[in-house]
């Protein structure tokens, strides 16, 4: 059979289409991600004041950050840019050492209560900016309405700049995407020997589409396998709102988990994935440590003591809830934005990694848990690219590690906080992984 050739109007259509969402591409460049992923200004300044001294640690600190949202968008990794946080050349200049780079597929639009006094709640139905985003961005249509296939778009673009940064001929550092232990020690091993690469971890904000429709268990274990297969190795089955998982701190039911949840988050842990309660209802983080064998991450947050104005309190964990989180060997990543931390840039970021150390020296609590190192459960979870303003990008790091140097952190807990807790408990958990691995953190 003969193929019939595309109409006129077809033909006319199509590349008016494809003009209409280059031109898209380029808005979402130009005009929507200069407006959301934002610095404070403060970056230039709070560089200068950096001593070489200091500068000198910094560089033989191994630096890890939890979470940031970079896939979410058109940017090219491999390009230096003065748009959103995150590139490589960005990172190598930081002196990061390994990022958690989270798929998210669904942001619903914020519509924050006029008083401040009541608290809001999102649902599922609400606006999705992330698909709007995906649109417009001219990713592959199958990604347009398909939040499964949205994630492997996402993850495709990690991949795709790890091909890219090995090719002969680009300047900056390799990008190594870290699947296992293995990958882990030699990442480890080549940037100790002096190498330009950095790492990076997939990881999942909302796993929306697992569990869905009551799926019976052996159908919710396939759907965690086939991110781990992927190569996700942080998965947080929440995100802003509640899903077939559980609940979400800003979700409307204030649920825990489902037992779809249950059975997602056993085997995400099973197969060696670190699970992240950023965004996880009360419920559902006190449920799934409870769960639980391992330790869990809470990738990206803030804390509610000290939380007000436009800091926003149902996102930041409770004092409880941190320590329910150190109790089983987690880490609290700390964010850097306002809503997280406040208003104050990196005063605020240490404001609260001294309020989450202090939340474990509660005499009741170090009673019950002799020998816990308050510092030992601290990481950075900056939230770098997700719609947010920070006090740096990731180039300003040693702005950040000066101020808890300058704050009072010594050094070793400054070791700790910087990367060498996250670097431990991914060495340990990463499928291969185990205390040997963890060793090599520093
Ligand atoms: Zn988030």
């Amino acid at each position: 059979m003969t193929q019939r050739p595309p109409s006129l109007l077809r033909r006319l259509l199509a590349p008016a289409l494809a003009l209409t969402l280059a031109g898209c591409g380029l808005v979402t460049d130009y005009v929507i991600e200069p407006g959301q992923n934002t610095t404070s200004g403060q970056q230039a300044a709070l560089l200068a004041a950096v001593p070489p001294a200091h500068l000198a640690l910094h560089r033989s600190l191994f630096l890890a950050d939890l979470h940031a949202d970079t896939l979410l968008w058109e940017r090219d990794l491999l390009v230096q840019t003065n748009r959103g946080h995150i590139d490589l050349p960005r990172m190598q200049q930081g002196g990061v050492g390994l990022q958690v780079f989270t798929l998210v597929t669904d942001t619903p639009r914020e519509t924050p209560n006029p008083d401040p006094a009541i608290d809001h709640c999102i649902y599922a139905t609400s606006r999705n900016l992330a698909g709007l985003l995906t649109v417009l961005e001219s990713r592959p249509p199958r990604a347009w309405f398909d939040l499964r296939a949205r994630a492997f778009d996402q993850a495709g673009k990690l991949l795709d700049a790890e091909r890219r940064s090995r090719a002969p001929g680009y300047a900056g550092p390799e990008l190594m995407v870290v699947r296992s232990a293995a990958d882990f020690s030699r990442l480890l091993a080549r940037r100790a020997a002096g190498e330009k690469v950095v790492g990076g971890v997939l990881g999942v904000e909302g796993a929306h589409w697992v569990g869905q429709d009551n799926a019976d268990e052996a159908t919710t274990r396939a759907q965690v396998k086939d991110l781990f297969d992927l190569g996700v190795r942080v998965f947080a089955p929440t995100h802003r709102f509640d899903n077939a998982l559980g609940g979400a701190s800003e979700g409307c039911s204030g649920q825990g988990l489902t037992q779809q949840g249950r059975w997602a988050l056993l085997e995400a842990e099973r197969l060696g994935m670190v699970i992240d309660l950023a965004h996880a209802s009360s419920a559902t983080l006190r449920e799934a440590v409870a769960l639980l064998a391992q330790p869990v991450v809470v990738s990206h947050t803030g804390v509610q003591e000290g939380c007000t104005g436009v800091c926003y309190r149902l996102r930041n964990l409770s004092d409880d809830e941190i320590r329910a989180v150190a109790a089983k060997g987690g880490l609290i990543g700390v964010g850097y934005w306002p809503e997280a931390v406040g208003p104050n840039g990196v005063e605020d970021i240490l404001r609260v990694m001294r309020q989450v150390a202090r939340a474990l020296q509660q005499p009741a609590f170090k009673a019950a848990h002799p020998g816990l190192d308050p510092h030992a459960h601290l990481a950075l979870g900056s939230d770098f690219d997700g719609a947010v303003e920070t006090p740096i990008d990731v180039a300003g790091l040693p702005a950040l590690t000066w101020a808890m140097a300058r704050g009072g952190m010594t050094e070793a807990q400054l070791r700790q906080a910087a990367g060498g807790n996250a670097c431990r408990l991914l060495a340990a958990r990463l499928p291969g992984g185990g205390p040997a691995a963890a060793a090599a953190c520093r």
